[in-house]
Formats: C-alpha cells, structure tokens, sequence
C-alpha cells in the first residue's frame, strides 16, 4: 500500500491507472477506522481492481461548535488497518494541501441539503459535497463506495454527480452494527460505558418500526411518535428528529403507499454525542 500526501501525486497516479485500462473504486473516510468503514472497502474489492482509500477530516463540513478539532485521528492505526483490508493507495493530504490560499469554490446542493441534517448542521451537506467533488477529481475513480449509515449524505452525493455530470457509478453499502445493533461509528468512543449502553436505543427503536410494518399498519406518523418514545425513555437520549421520510426525496411520509420506497431517519444525542441511524423499507 502507497500512502500519498500530494493531491497533485495522487491525480498523476489515478491517470497512469487509467491509461493503464485499471477499474478504479474510492473510499472516502475521515479515519478512526472501524467495521463500518471496512465494509465498504470490501464491496469496493470486489467490484474494483484497485482501491484508493481517503483519510481527511474535512474542516469545511464541521460548523463551529462541533467536534472537528477532537474528532479521533489514529493515524498509525488506520494505515495498519488501511493495509490489511487490501487498500492500494491510502490518500491522506493535509488541510493547507485541500485549502491552499485563494481557495474559493463551494457547492451549494440546493433544497436537499436543508433539511434533517442539513437544519442541524448549517453547512454540512455543502462542506462535505465540496470535498467529495475534489476527492473525486484527486482519485479519479470509476466507482465510489458510499454507506448507508449517512443515507441523506448518500442522497446529495448521488444528486450533486448527477447534476454536475461526474462520470462515476455511487454505490451505497448496507449498515454495519454492533452486536447490539448499533451502528459503527468513529464517534461512538466519545460514549461513557452507561450512554453506549443507552445508545442501542436507537436500534430498538428501528426494530420497533420495522415490527410495526411488518404487520401492515402504514401510519408512519404514528409509528414514528411510538418509536420515538421508546428513545426518550433512556435518561440521556434526546432525539433531534425521528420520521419516515419518502426514500427518494427525502419528503415528509405520513402514510405508506403500495410500491414507494420510505426510510426512517433518525438523530439522537445520547448525553453531548450525536448519533444518526436509519432504516429503508419498500412498501408492497
Ligand atoms: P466517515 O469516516 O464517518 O466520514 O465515514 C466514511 C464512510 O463510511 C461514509 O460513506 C459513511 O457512510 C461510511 N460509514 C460510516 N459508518 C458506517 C457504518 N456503520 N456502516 C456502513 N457505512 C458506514
């Protein structure tokens, strides 16, 4: 495995590979790596002959009062990691190398990224949107494996390649948990052992929700209010929003309909941690 610091290098390199006729997928983190993230690099192996992975914590999607300067960075662990999970080049540039002076250009990704998360965190979905575009441009894949976990991420990402016409397919990989069904995370190690414990909540929650439609009801609004008590009932949870969502637009969803896919979203503080989950369902 190559670790490059230069996005100059890396584009040089992702040319060669091309010329080179080498199918080439990305994984973009910002470290700490954990299951999750490995997930994804396997779905990139089998679909790519060579994989790059990105470590960047992107300054420009952290708003001011968020975690950006303690978010974890244990770098030596994530090259070991990076290169036991059969990565190619590891891309790892330093801020002033992303954002060097006279540095200019956003994206904005318009309505999609001003709800949920996008009203909780002003600026995200254009920082993050921002990132991803260079990263693309730096890497120059052919594929880029996105998870789930992030599903309203995966939305604006797929809609900004779509609306810019970036040629690169956007995968989206399944969920990766803890054996009590939360969801891996680099920021689940800011939880006190008695939060991780109250923080299965959130995967109660969905296993609620998902019994719920199991048995055909379809008054999602309902089902959401339930679920929702069923988080507030830990002493330190707080939802910041929990709702079904159309799974396409990311709508409002009141009621299910036959053949519509939906998905319940959902953000909690469990103490000051922030967490986000989420499950999709087609309604048949
Ligand atoms: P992050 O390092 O948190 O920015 O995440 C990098 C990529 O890993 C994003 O595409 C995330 O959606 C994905 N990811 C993070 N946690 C999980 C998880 N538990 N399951 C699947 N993908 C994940």
């Amino acid at each position: 495995m190559q670790i490059i610091t230069d996005p100059s290098e890396m584009q040089k390199i992702a040319e060669k590979l091309r010329l080179q006729h080498q199918y080439i997928g990305v994984v973009m983190t910002m470290g700490a790596l954990h299951e999750g993230h490995l997930s994804l690099v396997k779905l990139a192996r089998q679909k790519a002959g060579t994989v790059i992975m990105t470590i960047f914590v992107n300054p420009s999607q952290f708003g001011p009062n968020e975690d950006f300067h303690r978010y974890p960075r244990p770098f030596e662990q994530d090259v070991a990691l990076a290169r036991s999970a059969g990565i190619d080049y590891l891309f790892a540039p330093a801020v002033e190398a992303m954002y060097p002076e006279g540095y200019s250009t956003t994206i904005d990704p318009g309505p999609i990224a001003t709800s949920f998360e996008g009203v909780s965190r002003p600026g995200h979905f254009s920082g993050m949107a921002t990132v991803v575009v260079k990263l693309l441009g730096i890497t120059r894949p052919h594929l880029a494996v996105f998870g789930e976990k992030d599903a309203q991420q995966l939305t604006v990402i797929r809609r900004v390649v779509a609306d810019l016409n970036i040629a690169v397919t956007i995968l989206g990989a399944p969920i990766a948990r803890e054996s009590d069904g939360l969801a891996t995370s680099s920021r689940n190690i800011y939880l006190s052992s008695d939060e991780r414990r109250q923080a299965a909540v959130l995967y109660r929650a969905i296993r609620y929700a998902q019994e719920q439609i199991e048995q055909g009801r379809t008054d999602l609004e309902v089902i959401a209010k339930e679920a929702e008590a069923i988080v507030r009932a830990e002493p330190d949870a707080e939802p910041d929003y929990l709702c079904f969502v159309d799974d396409t637009t990311f709508g409002p969803a009141a009621k299910a309909l036959p053949g519509k896919a939906y998905r319940l979203i959902m953000a909690v503080r469990i103490g000051s941690t922030r967490l986000i989950d989420n499950w999709s369902f087609e309604y048949r």
